[in-house]
């Protein structure tokens, strides 16, 4: 199982649609998918249709209560499974902090489901900080993938979240690669937002994923219904652009390519 977590600490930038719909598109693929949301504020879970579970959070794997693999649930779609936030994973915070393994309780908790060959890939939806449910999930993935508005901003706590990732290198999970930047929300119609996508890519290189999200009210829509962007309009740009972003994560990870630092320095295998 090859654990994804996706993350940026910066609200609103597209984490749990990215999460949602690329889980969603890879399971359709065939693949066999876990979906963990690691967000007290649950809108991952609402949109599997698990939103009036309690008991099942990875709360209860954080304090060393239960195993991962005792709280899955399979969803309404074939190859995806999830595991429910609720709001015991707020209380985790503080819980967590005090113990003396409180960087690894995610990764040890994940042991039994990493062994047990259930699932080709987690993918974890991390909350917008970079408070201890963030740094357990980056400490038990394997990779980042890092959502990026396409915004005048949009490089703002960037280099605080690549200090993070070196940090968590040394503390706990040397081999923690970047899977990429995806770009999101892009409105082609302003000048702007063009800009930003230059802007990102000069920097970041081969880094950045060849797709790009495009803003879309379908988005907006598609959470309300509980559906996914596939369900919701499956011939619109917005799912296209998931399945796009699907073919292109899974080449990557056929081909090992993963990266160490977003500068353009490549690094993979
Ligand atoms: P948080 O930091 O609060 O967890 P997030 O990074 O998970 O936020 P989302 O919840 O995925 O971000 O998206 C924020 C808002 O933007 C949501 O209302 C979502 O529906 C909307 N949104 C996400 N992607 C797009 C898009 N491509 N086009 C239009 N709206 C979008
Ligand atoms: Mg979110």
């Amino acid at each position: 199982m090859k654990t994804i977590a996706i993350a940026n600490q910066k609200g609103g930038v597209g984490k749990t649609t990215t999460s949602v719909n690329l889980a969603a598109a890879l399971a359709e693929k065939g693949h066999s998918i876990l979906l963990a949301d690691l967000d007290s504020q649950g809108n991952a879970t609402s949109v599997m249709g698990l939103g009036e579970i309690t008991g099942h959070s990875l709360y209860h794997a954080l304090i060393g209560e239960k195993r991962a693999q005792d709280l899955v649930l399979p969803t309404r779609l074939e190859n995806l499974f999830a595991i429910p936030a609720d709001l015991d994973l707020a209380g985790s915070e503080v819980e967590v902090a005090r113990m003396e393994s409180h960087l690894t309780q995610l990764r040890s908790a994940f042991d039994d489901l990493r062994r047990s060959g259930a699932f080709e890939y987690a993918i974890l939806d991390c909350p917008p900080s970079l408070g201890i449910l963030m740094t357990n999930a980056l400490v038990a993935a394997d990779e980042i993938l890092i959502p990026i508005q396409c915004e005048y901003y949009a490089l703002e706590g960037l280099s605080t979240l690549m200090r993070v990732i070196s940090g968590i290198r040394e503390a706990a999970n040397p081999g923690l690669g970047i899977s990429g930047m995806v770009l999101t929300m892009l409105d082609t119609r302003t000048n702007l937002n063009n800009a930003v996508v230059k802007d990102v890519r000069e920097h970041f290189q081969e880094v950045v994923y060849e797709t790009v999200i495009p803003r879309s009210v379908r988005f907006g829509e598609a959470p309300s219904f509980g559906r996914t962007i596939h369900e919701h309009d499956p011939r619109g740009t917005g799912s296209l652009a998931y399945q796009a972003l699907a073919d292109e994560f899974l080449q990557r990870q056929a081909k090992n390519i993963h990266f160490v630092s977003p500068d353009g320095v490549v690094a993979n295998s």
